[in-house]
């Protein structure tokens, strides 16, 4: 039976399998084949020790181990894959060419031999594809191989599918495998689940607290706009509201504030009669008086008179207070800097719509 099988692989394989295939002038005009590689479905593939050698150091290595007999011929077998993997991965030396349909068969089969016969070119599409082609069903297994076959970025996307889909994952026979004969990646798996875990609370925690710090920076354009200009029922103390002024862009904020100031300025409690109200307005006050960067003209009231204390109080600074203002003024910075872009996005829009498509610029 094996004979058979070799005769007809032989004649498979010993034909047009190079020529058409390789794209590298060099090769077009190859001497004899002076190896044969022998697969474990029993297939013989001939092929040339200068090309193996070329692509692949293990095989050169391996090709430059003695003979043991000077007439015996050179064989090199590559075993534990399929016939036609084998069949693909010597087709790559040959003419840097691998499919997609290939890869899609035999992606993992080609990650394991581009690791272990030091194939980087190969090893890194082969890593790709696999990754393209990950299932639930597989992923475990194929982590097990990114893992062996130290490629970090399969492994890290298996990870993430694993993370993602654990309670499926948990039922697969890739899954039980892992349970019974390797704790180590059990317990890689579920550390990373757990980090994932942390970070997910993490950035959460991260998105409120720029949200908060949002909140703050726009409360501190409406207490500049309330006292410079004034809104619907509060204004600068030279000046009258105006009844017709309608309510602003940010009137959800706005209102509140407005709210406050009437609130702040007949509460008979105070701050220091422990008024909750009075304190947050105070609060928001100091703030202001914190980054805000007009000397003499600004118009909010206190705000010289924090500056000064602040400035007596120098060397005694609160230096979460100085974290809040730093925060504070850059999510500032960041809205209006994402103003700007906006602005930006629609000014050729208007152009269009103004003028029409003749003074669109880019
Ligand atoms: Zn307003
Ligand atoms: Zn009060
Ligand atoms: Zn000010």
């Amino acid at each position: 039976m094996g004979e058979a099988h070799y005769a007809t692989a032989t004649t498979t394989f010993s034909g047009d399998f190079y020529p058409c295939q390789i794209a590298n002038q060099n090769y077009r005009e190859l001497p004899k084949p002076d190896v044969q590689i022998i697969t474990s479905g029993g297939l013989r593939i001939p092929a040339h020790s200068s090309v193996l050698a070329s692509v692949s150091s293990v095989l050169e290595n391996i090709i430059d181990r003695p003979l043991k007999h000077r007439s015996s011929e050179r064989i090199i077998p590559i075993l534990g894959v399929p016939c036609d993997a084998v069949a693909s991965f010597i087709r790559f030396i040959y003419s840097s060419r691998c499919d997609e349909e290939e890869l899609e068969k035999y992606g993992i089969h080609l990650l394991a031999l581009s690791h272990v016969y030091l194939v980087p070119n190969l090893k890194q599409r082969c890593a790709k594809a696999v990754g393209q082609h990950l299932t639930i069903e597989n992923v475990v297994d194929v982590l097990q191989l990114a893992r062996l076959c130290d490629a970090p970025d399969l492994y890290l996307k298996c990870m993430k599918l694993v993370n993602g889909h654990f309670k499926a994952v948990q039922k697969t026979e890739g899954w039980k495998f892992v349970q019974n004969h390797d704790p180590w990646l059990e317990l890689e798996i579920l550390q990373f689940i757990d980090e994932a875990e942390l970070r997910k609370k993490k950035s959460r925690r991260h998105r409120e607290e720029q949200s908060l710090y949002m909140e703050l920076s726009v409360a501190m354009d409406c207490l500049e706009h309330i006292c410079t200009e004034g809104c619907t029922s509060v204004g600068p103390y030279d000046m009258q509201p105006t009844k017709k002024r309608g309510p602003c862009s940010k009137f959800s904020t706005c209102q509140g504030i407005q709210l406050l100031i009437k609130h702040f300025a007949t509460c008979k409690n105070r701050v220091n009669g422990g008024c909750s109200r009075c304190k947050r307005m105070w609060q928001l006050l100091r703030l202001h008086s914190s980054i805000c960067d007009q000397l003499e003209s600004c118009k909010v009231p206190l705000c010289r008179q924090f500056k000064l204390k602040m400035q007596q109080e120098k060397k005694g600074d609160d230096p979460l207070w100085r974290l809040l203002v730093k925060k504070v003024a850059s999510a500032r910075v960041m809205s209006s800097l994402k103003l700007l872009k906006r602005k930006r996005e629609e000014q050729p829009r208007e152009m269009v719509q103004d003028h029409g498509l003749r003074t669109f610029r880019l």
